[in-house]
C-alpha cells in the first residue's frame, strides 16, 4: 500500500533582493507533481502555521527567509517534526532572522546576539556564520550521490550558486556533493549539497541548491527536491519512473494559412514530440502508422490524393487519432468517407449534392462552454468555459452519430464547436475553434488540445 503523502508547501516570503518564492514555489510543486505520488498545498501566510494547520500532512516544505513566525508557529512545526513529520527546506532557509541573524545597512548579513529559532537549527543540522556566506558564481557544476533514496542517480547536472564554509552538525548525513572550483570563486574543496538529520521522530532533509527558477529547471535537481519530499514524508522514495514515451504528433498545414501561434501551441507542450508536414505531400510520402500517433490536421484540402487517401484509410482502421482543427472541417469533400464516416462534420465551400452552402464571419467574439452532462470528458478536464474572439461558422453538415462536448448558444454559428467523430476505430475529434492567435494563446484553448491530443493517443 502506498503511504499517503500530504505537503504543506509553507511560502510567501524570501529575501527578495536574491530569491524569490513567487518564481521557485511553482517550480518546486511542479516536480513534485512530476516524480511522486505527494500531494501539495500550498499556504502563502507562513504564520497561518497552526496545529490545526498542519494535520493530516505528513511533511512540510519550507520555501521562506523572512521574520521568525511566532512562538505558536514555530511550536506548532518543532512538535509536527518531533512527533515523526517530514521537514525539507533549501537554500536561502540557511540564513536570516530564523538565525537571529540581521540584514544591516552595508546589505551585509551579521549576528544580533540573538540564537534566534534555535530549533530550526537544529531541526535542519546546519548554521552559517554570516561572516563566511558565501558562494561560488552561479554556474554548472557536477553533483555527486552517496546511496540515498531521495538522491536516484549517481551524479547530476546543477546550475545554481554552489554554497560555502557553513557548519553542519554532529548527527546530519550528507547525502550529495560537488567539487566548489576556485575558477569560479570556489573554495577548491568538495562541499556537502544535501544532507539529512533527524529531529524527534522527524525525517528532516536540506540542500542548498535552488536559487532560482533556472536552478530548479534542471532534471536532475527536480528530481532530488521531489524525491527529498516524499522520502521525508514517507520514508523512502517511488522507483524512478520510466519517462513516459511523448505522444507523437504529425502536424498536417496547408490550402490555407494560419497565424504563426500554431507553432507555439505545439512547441513547449509536455509530454510531445511533433513533426511538420507543410503538405499533402509532405505527410504521406512515406507510412506513418508506425511513426506517429495522432494527426493534428491543420490543413485545407477539398481533394485528397490517392496516396493521402490511403494513408488515413490505413490510419483510422489502426484506430489511430485524429484531430481536426478549425479549417480542416472544409478536408476532402470528394471523399464522403473521410466527412461522414471519421469527423462527423463538413464545411461546404459550395452548395453541393442536396448540401447548403456554409458560411463564416471572422474576428467575432462568441463564449463556447461544456455541454451539460459531458463536464467530465477527459478531454475537457480542467477546461474552463472558452471566450474567444475566432471565426465563426454557420451551416455546416452535422452527423447525427457525433458526441458533442463543448458548444455555443451564439445564433451566428451552428452549436457543436468540439465534437467526437463516429468512426468506431479511431479516436477522431474536431476543435472548431482555431483561427485566431488570441485562440491559440488562450491558456483553456491549449489545455484543450493538450488533452484532445493525449485523448486522441489513448494516453487519457
Ligand atoms: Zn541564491
Amino acid at each position: 500500500m502506498l503511504a499517503a503523502c500530504m505537503v504543506l508547501f509553507v511560502t510567501g516570503q524570501t529575501d527578495s533582493l536574491y530569491h524569490h518564492w513567487e518564481q521557485t514555489t511553482p517550480q518546486i510543486i511542479g516536480a513534485i507533481r512530476e516524480h511522486t505520488p505527494c500531494e501539495a498545498r500550498v499556504l502563502e501566510e507562513a504564520r497561518a502555521v497552526t496545529p490545526e494547520a498542519l494535520a493530516g500532512y505528513q511533511a512540510i516544505f519550507i520555501n521562506y527567509n523572512g521574520p521568525r513566525l511566532g512562538p505558536a508557529q514555530e511550536k506548532a512545526i518543532e512538535e509536527f517534526v518531533r512527533r515523526g513529520g517530514g521537514l525539507v527546506s533549501f537554500h536561502q532557509g540557511l540564513y536570516g532572522e530564523w538565525f537571529g541573524q540581521r540584514f544591516n545597512a552595508q546589505r551585509r548579513w551579521e549576528e544580533t546576539g540573538s540564537r534566534g529559532w534555535a530549533a530550526w537549527e537544529e531541526m535542519i543540522g546546519a548554521r552559517w556564520n554570516p561572516e563566511l556566506l558565501g558562494h561560488t558564481l552561479r554556474g554548472v557544476f557536477e553533483v555527486k550521490c552517496q546511496s540515498h533514496p531521495a538522491c536516484a542517480e549517481a551524479s547530476f547536472t546543477a546550475n545554481d550558486e554552489l554554497y560555502h564554509r557553513f557548519d553542519l552538525k554532529p548527527g546530519t548525513k550528507v547525502v550529495a556533493t560537488a567539487f566548489s572550483d576556485t575558477k569560479v570563486q570556489g573554495t577548491g574543496k568538495v562541499e556537502p549539497i544535501a544532507w539529512t538529520n533527524s529531529y524527534g521522530q522527524g525525517r528532516v532533509f536540506f540542500t542548498t541548491l535552488g536559487h532560482d527558477a533556472t536552478a530548479l529547471y534542471q532534471p536532475g535537481v527536480r528530481r532530488l527536491f521531489a524525491r527529498a519530499t516524499e522520502w521525508a514524508a514517507t520514508g523512502s522514495a517511488s522507483a524512478p519512473r520510466a519517462a513516459a514515451k511523448p505522444v507523437r504528433v504529425l502536424a498536417v498545414t496547408g490550402g490555407h494559412g494560419y497565424p504563426e501561434a500554431f507553432y507555439s501551441l505545439l512547441n513547449g507542450m509536455p509530454g510531445i514530440e511533433w513533426k511538420h508536414a507543410p503538405s499533402h505531400e509532405d505527410a504521406f510520402r512515406r507510412p506513418i502508422n508506425d511513426r506517429f500517433d495522432v494527426l493534428l490536421l491543420h490543413d485545407m484540402y477539398e481533394r485528397v490524393t490517392p496516396a493521402a487517401q490511403h494513408a488515413l484509410e490505413r490510419w483510422v482502421e489502426a484506430g489511430k487519432g485524429v484531430i481536426s482543427l478549425h479549417h480542416a472541417i472544409v478536408d476532402y469533400t470528394e471523399w464522403p468517407f473521410w466527412w461522414q464516416e471519421v469527423i462527423g462534420g463538413k464545411y461546404f465551400v459550395e452548395a453541393k449534392d442536396g448540401y447548403k452552402k456554409s458560411s463564416y464571419k471572422e474576428g467575432v467574439e462568441f463564449v463556447v462552454r461544456a455541454v451539460k452532462g459531458k463536464q467530465g470528458h477527459p478531454v475537457l478536464e480542467g477546461v474552463p468555459p472558452l471566450a474567444v474572439e475566432d471565426e465563426m461558422y454557420k451551416d455546416m453538415w452535422h452527423s447525427p452519430r457525433i458526441e458533442v462536448l463543448m458548444e455555443t448558444d451564439n445564433p451566428l454559428n451552428d452549436r457543436p464547436v468540439v465534437y467526437i467523430g463516429p468512426h468506431a476505430k479511431a479516436r477522431a475529434i474536431h476543435i472548431q475553434l482555431g483561427h485566431s492567435a488570441h485562440t491559440m494563446e488562450n491558456p483553456g484553448y491549449r489545455l484543450l488540445i493538450r488533452n484532445a491530443i493525449e485523448w486522441a493517443a489513448r494516453r487519457r
